[in-house]
């Protein structure tokens, strides 16, 4: 049994816990990372680094990293089947990032993982949480791993970045209201037969949407909406159903296999209990059509930095991740809308087509880049 004390504890290090850690880091305060994972993910959920992130990476001094590592999506193309309704340009949305920039989430979390390295941060690779106490002054858990060993941890706050199931909210009692959607998807990796390389495209038709995301390495995600009763389909299928709606013969098979989800929005009913703190996916769930998930984490994880640095208080934090996760579950919710077969896509395609080519392409412009969410402390 060992025991040791720092300032926080996050339990969780996915992409929040871990752009936390080098947050807390920057500022001098010294933390402790506690993952259950032995070893590290290497699933790709995630991909698109939105330009308010891309600054905040500015500042914990990885954006470089991460631009070497990606590749930039300067523009969308919309399409209904094979008509093309109109586009968007990311550099119209000002800023010092005209671009989404599109990297494997492993790969973000490799480069943190590796910029952590060099801190004083400590990691405690298969470690979960067994008990939790409150004090007065500090809170004392105690974690163990897959062969039963133990250690204590003294800490003057816990974090919980473990996501949607995360134990610390529900250790606290915290609600988490929300519900499931009835959309199913499924999602490859494709060698990029494009001839753009740097536009993503969405697709709407009868049956529902297709996105085609660039990725680097020559590669490009495509996720399409299936049917309701979550029929899975085989990589031909997968195929020829993306050629069905959208005229497109994907080359090869996806690299590692195709994936199916369901998606959700949920919240928690607080963020700050006491000296427990909630960020990313355990304190909010939204759908990942549009991609905000883990690009909204990163928000809660720079501005709760700043409150345990005693830059603003833990009741605006509690206060302002509420409120960004509100607008961006709504945002995620309209993008859903979007992409759900209708009966009338001609009527679908004028409405994009009019979003598209008229001034109100500022709003989707905004939506798609994620700016205007409320901060608290912006990078
Ligand atoms: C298909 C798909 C595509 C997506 N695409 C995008 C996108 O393009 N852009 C975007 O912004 N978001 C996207 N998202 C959402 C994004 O993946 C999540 O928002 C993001 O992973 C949340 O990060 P997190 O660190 O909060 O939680 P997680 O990634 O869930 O990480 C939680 C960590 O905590 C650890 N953990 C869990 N429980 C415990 C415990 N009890 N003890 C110790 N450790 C524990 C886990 O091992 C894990 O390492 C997508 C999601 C899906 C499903």
């Amino acid at each position: 049994m060992t025991a040791e004390s720092r300032s926080v504890l996050i339990v969780g290090a996915g992409p929040v816990g871990l752009f936390l850690g080098l947050a807390l880091q920057q500022r001098g305060i010294p933390c402790i990372l506690a993952d259950r994972r032995i070893t590290d993910s290497q699933h790709s959920r995630a991909i698109g680094i939105h330009p308010p992130s891309m600054a905040l990476f500015e500042r914990i001094g990885l954006a470089k990293q991460i631009e070497d590592a990606g590749c930039p999506i300067v523009r969308g193309l919309a399409f209904c089947g094979r008509q093309r309704l109109g586009e968007m340009r990311f550099a119209d949305a000002g800023g010092d990032y005209p671009y989404i920039v599109s990297v494997p989430q492993y790969r973000t979390e490799s480069l943190m993982r590796d910029a952590l390295r060099d801190t004083e941060a400590r990691r405690l690779q298969g470690y979960e949480p067994l008990d939790l106490e409150e004090h007065d002054d500090h809170v004392a858990v105690t974690l163990r791993n897959g062969v039963g060993e133990e250690t204590h941890v003294r800490a003057s706050y816990v974090i919980g970045c473990d996501g949607r199931d995360s134990w610390v909210r529900s250790r606290a009692g915290i609600p988490w209201r929300g519900g499931q959607y009835r959309d199913r998807y499924m999602m490859g990796d494709f060698p990029d037969h494009l001839p753009e390389p740097d536009t993503a495209r969405i697709y709407v038709s009868g049956e529902g949407l297709v996105e085609a995301i660039p990725l680097p390495s020559g590669m490009r995600r495509w996720v399409l909406r299936t049917r309701r009763n979550g029929h899975q389909l085989d990589p031909t299928d997968f195929i020829r159903e993306v050629e069905r709606r959208t005229g497109e013969r994907l080359p090869g098979l996806p690299e590692n296999g195709l994936t199916a989800f369901g998606i959700q929005h949920f919240v928690a009913g607080r963020v700050v209990q006491g000296r427990l703190f909630l960020a990313g996916d355990a304190a909010h769930i939204m759908s990942p059509i549009g991609g905000q998930g883990m690009n909204t984490g990163w928000m809660d994880a720079w501005e709760l930095a700043a409150a345990l640095a005693g830059e603003c208080d833990f009741n605006s934090y509690n206060r302002i991740v509420r409120r960004r996760a509100a607008v961006a579950i709504r945002r995620a919710h309209h993008n859903t809308l979007v992409g759900r077969p209708s009966s009338s896509p001609i009527f679908k395609g004028m409405f994009i087509r009019t979003m598209l080519n008229t001034p109100l392409r500022g709003v989707w412009l905004r939506r798609f880049t994620m700016q205007g969410l409320p901060r608290l402390v912006s990078a």
